[in-house]
Protein backbone atom coordinates (compact mmCIF):
# COMPACT_ATOMS: atom_id res chain seq x y z
CA UNK A 1 0.00 0.00 0.00
CA UNK A 2 1.03 3.58 -0.34
CA UNK A 3 0.72 5.84 2.25
CA UNK A 4 1.50 8.97 0.14
CA UNK A 5 4.58 10.03 1.39
CA UNK A 6 4.70 13.48 2.96
CA UNK A 7 6.78 15.68 4.40
CA UNK A 8 7.30 14.60 7.79
CA UNK A 9 6.14 17.86 9.51
CA UNK A 10 2.87 17.60 7.95
CA UNK A 11 2.31 14.36 9.98
CA UNK A 12 0.12 14.50 12.79
CA UNK A 13 1.67 11.88 15.83
CA UNK A 14 -1.05 10.78 18.01
CA UNK A 15 -0.76 8.51 21.27
CA UNK A 16 -2.94 7.18 23.38
CA UNK A 17 -6.53 7.89 22.97
CA UNK A 18 -6.67 9.02 19.57
CA UNK A 19 -9.52 10.35 17.42
CA UNK A 20 -9.93 12.25 14.77
CA UNK A 21 -12.46 15.11 13.57
CA UNK A 22 -13.18 14.91 10.26
CA UNK A 23 -13.78 18.17 9.88
CA UNK A 24 -9.90 19.03 10.52
CA UNK A 25 -9.24 17.26 7.26
CA UNK A 26 -8.53 19.50 4.44
CA UNK A 27 -7.51 18.96 0.66
CA UNK A 28 -4.91 17.59 0.97
CA UNK A 29 -5.72 14.83 2.92
CA UNK A 30 -3.90 14.38 6.61
CA UNK A 31 -0.84 11.71 7.13
CA UNK A 32 -1.22 10.14 10.53
CA UNK A 33 0.69 8.03 12.78
CA UNK A 34 0.96 6.43 16.21
CA UNK A 35 1.83 3.78 18.71
CA UNK A 36 -0.14 2.13 21.24
CA UNK A 37 1.72 0.41 24.23
CA UNK A 38 0.01 -2.91 25.77
CA UNK A 39 -3.10 -2.29 27.61
CA UNK A 40 -4.04 1.18 25.91
CA UNK A 41 -6.50 -0.72 23.89
CA UNK A 42 -8.60 -3.89 25.56
CA UNK A 43 -8.09 -7.17 23.91
CA UNK A 44 -9.44 -8.95 27.09
CA UNK A 45 -12.83 -10.32 25.92
CA UNK A 46 -11.16 -11.55 22.47
CA UNK A 47 -8.87 -13.51 24.49
CA UNK A 48 -5.82 -11.59 23.07
CA UNK A 49 -2.98 -9.99 24.83
CA UNK A 50 -0.68 -7.19 23.07
CA UNK A 51 2.84 -8.18 24.08
CA UNK A 52 4.57 -5.13 22.21
CA UNK A 53 3.94 -1.93 20.79
CA UNK A 54 1.06 -1.68 18.29
CA UNK A 55 2.94 0.69 15.26
CA UNK A 56 0.52 2.20 13.25
CA UNK A 57 0.51 4.77 10.44
CA UNK A 58 -1.93 6.19 8.22
CA UNK A 59 -3.64 8.35 5.63
CA UNK A 60 -7.39 9.87 5.34
CA UNK A 61 -8.54 12.37 2.76
CA UNK A 62 -11.76 13.58 1.91
CA UNK A 63 -13.75 11.68 -1.36
CA UNK A 64 -16.08 13.55 -3.43
CA UNK A 65 -18.67 11.48 -0.41
CA UNK A 66 -17.01 10.70 2.52
CA UNK A 67 -13.44 9.60 3.44
CA UNK A 68 -11.05 7.50 2.73
CA UNK A 69 -8.38 6.00 5.24
CA UNK A 70 -5.80 3.52 4.29
CA UNK A 71 -3.14 2.22 6.78
CA UNK A 72 -1.11 -0.35 8.83
CA UNK A 73 -0.85 -1.68 11.92
CA UNK A 74 2.14 -3.22 13.37
CA UNK A 75 2.47 -5.14 16.69
CA UNK A 76 3.05 -8.61 18.09
CA UNK A 77 0.17 -10.24 20.13
CA UNK A 78 0.01 -13.79 22.17
CA UNK A 79 -3.35 -16.10 22.07
CA UNK A 80 -4.24 -19.47 23.83
CA UNK A 81 -3.83 -22.48 21.56
CA UNK A 82 -7.52 -23.62 20.68
CA UNK A 83 -6.77 -27.26 21.52
CA UNK A 84 -3.90 -27.13 24.66
CA UNK A 85 -4.74 -23.48 25.80
CA UNK A 86 -0.91 -22.54 25.86
CA UNK A 87 -0.01 -19.25 24.87
CA UNK A 88 0.49 -18.89 20.95
CA UNK A 89 2.77 -16.18 19.78
CA UNK A 90 1.45 -13.42 16.53
CA UNK A 91 3.08 -11.32 14.74
CA UNK A 92 0.37 -9.09 12.98
CA UNK A 93 1.28 -7.16 9.66
CA UNK A 94 -2.11 -5.80 8.11
CA UNK A 95 -2.87 -3.03 5.57
CA UNK A 96 -6.09 -1.86 5.38
CA UNK A 97 -8.56 0.57 3.26
CA UNK A 98 -11.86 2.10 4.74
CA UNK A 99 -14.13 4.41 3.42
CA UNK A 100 -16.21 6.60 6.01
CA UNK A 101 -19.68 8.60 5.36
CA UNK A 102 -21.14 10.85 7.67
CA UNK A 103 -24.96 10.23 8.25
CA UNK A 104 -27.71 12.51 10.51
CA UNK A 105 -28.56 9.44 11.91
CA UNK A 106 -27.50 5.74 11.44
CA UNK A 107 -31.28 4.50 10.85
CA UNK A 108 -31.57 5.98 8.12
CA UNK A 109 -28.37 4.71 6.38
CA UNK A 110 -29.86 1.74 6.89
CA UNK A 111 -33.09 1.95 4.93
CA UNK A 112 -31.03 4.56 2.37
CA UNK A 113 -30.64 2.06 -0.74
CA UNK A 114 -26.90 3.85 -1.51
CA UNK A 115 -26.07 3.26 1.61
CA UNK A 116 -26.59 -0.53 1.30
CA UNK A 117 -24.61 -0.11 -2.66
CA UNK A 118 -21.65 1.16 -0.61
CA UNK A 119 -21.69 -1.11 2.28
CA UNK A 120 -19.87 -3.73 0.38
CA UNK A 121 -17.50 -1.60 -0.07
CA UNK A 122 -16.53 -1.00 2.79
CA UNK A 123 -18.18 1.88 4.04
CA UNK A 124 -18.92 2.56 7.98
CA UNK A 125 -20.91 5.16 8.82
CA UNK A 126 -20.40 7.80 11.26
CA UNK A 127 -23.15 9.73 13.07
CA UNK A 128 -21.06 12.59 14.05
CA UNK A 129 -17.40 14.08 12.53
CA UNK A 130 -15.85 12.13 15.20
CA UNK A 131 -13.83 9.18 14.28
CA UNK A 132 -12.18 6.86 16.68
CA UNK A 133 -8.71 6.07 15.23
CA UNK A 134 -8.37 3.58 18.28
CA UNK A 135 -11.47 1.62 17.36
CA UNK A 136 -10.18 0.87 13.72
CA UNK A 137 -6.72 -0.12 14.85
CA UNK A 138 -8.33 -2.40 17.23
CA UNK A 139 -10.74 -3.90 14.63
CA UNK A 140 -7.87 -4.41 12.11
CA UNK A 141 -5.77 -6.06 14.56
CA UNK A 142 -8.31 -7.95 15.19
CA UNK A 143 -9.00 -9.08 11.73
CA UNK A 144 -5.70 -10.14 11.33
CA UNK A 145 -5.57 -13.01 13.84
CA UNK A 146 -6.35 -16.46 13.00
CA UNK A 147 -10.23 -17.70 14.40
CA UNK A 148 -8.23 -21.32 15.79
CA UNK A 149 -5.25 -20.14 16.78
CA UNK A 150 -2.93 -23.29 17.04
CA UNK A 151 0.36 -23.69 18.93
CA UNK A 152 1.56 -26.12 16.30
CA UNK A 153 -0.51 -27.96 13.42
CA UNK A 154 0.75 -31.36 16.11
CA UNK A 155 -0.83 -30.21 18.80
CA UNK A 156 -2.79 -32.68 20.64
CA UNK A 157 -4.86 -30.99 22.82
CA UNK A 158 -6.02 -31.93 26.22
CA UNK A 159 -7.32 -35.04 27.32
CA UNK A 160 -10.82 -34.62 27.19
CA UNK A 161 -11.54 -37.05 30.51
CA UNK A 162 -9.15 -35.70 32.88
CA UNK A 163 -7.87 -32.80 31.06
CA UNK A 164 -4.04 -33.50 31.13
CA UNK A 165 -1.66 -31.80 28.56
CA UNK A 166 -1.22 -34.11 25.66
CA UNK A 167 1.69 -32.81 24.49
CA UNK A 168 3.55 -33.28 27.48
CA UNK A 169 1.89 -36.26 29.33
CA UNK A 170 0.04 -39.23 28.71
CA UNK A 171 -3.19 -40.39 30.77
CA UNK A 172 -4.84 -44.19 31.20
CA UNK A 173 -8.15 -42.63 30.32
CA UNK A 174 -6.71 -41.56 26.46
CA UNK A 175 -4.97 -45.74 25.78
CA UNK A 176 -8.29 -47.08 27.14
CA UNK A 177 -10.74 -45.05 24.73
CA UNK A 178 -8.19 -45.14 22.32
CA UNK A 179 -7.73 -49.39 22.22
CA UNK A 180 -11.04 -51.24 23.33
CA UNK A 181 -9.93 -53.82 20.97
CA UNK A 182 -7.00 -54.50 23.79
CA UNK A 183 -9.29 -55.69 26.39
CA UNK A 184 -10.79 -58.12 24.16
CA UNK A 185 -6.81 -59.58 23.76
CA UNK A 186 -6.25 -59.33 27.48
CA UNK A 187 -9.74 -61.59 28.49
CA UNK A 188 -7.84 -63.73 25.58
CA UNK A 189 -4.31 -64.10 27.03
CA UNK A 190 -5.43 -64.54 30.48
CA UNK A 191 -7.56 -67.73 29.17
CA UNK A 192 -4.62 -69.05 27.35
CA UNK A 193 -2.65 -68.48 30.90
CA UNK A 194 -4.67 -70.36 33.08
CA UNK A 195 -7.25 -72.76 31.44
CA UNK A 196 -10.12 -73.92 33.64
ZN1 LIG B 1 -1.73 -26.44 21.50
ZN1 LIG C 1 -6.90 -38.40 30.41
Amino acid sequence: MNVKSTNPPDRQRLSGAASIDLADIGAKGLPLEGSLAPGELDFSEHGVRQTEALDWSGFIERLSSGFRLSGKVVTDLELDCVRCLDPVRESVQREFELFFQQRESLEYAEHDEIGLEQADTQTSFLTGSELSLNEVIQEQVLLALPMKPLCGSECRGLCPVCGIHLNKNTCECVLQEINPAFEGLREFKKQLENPS
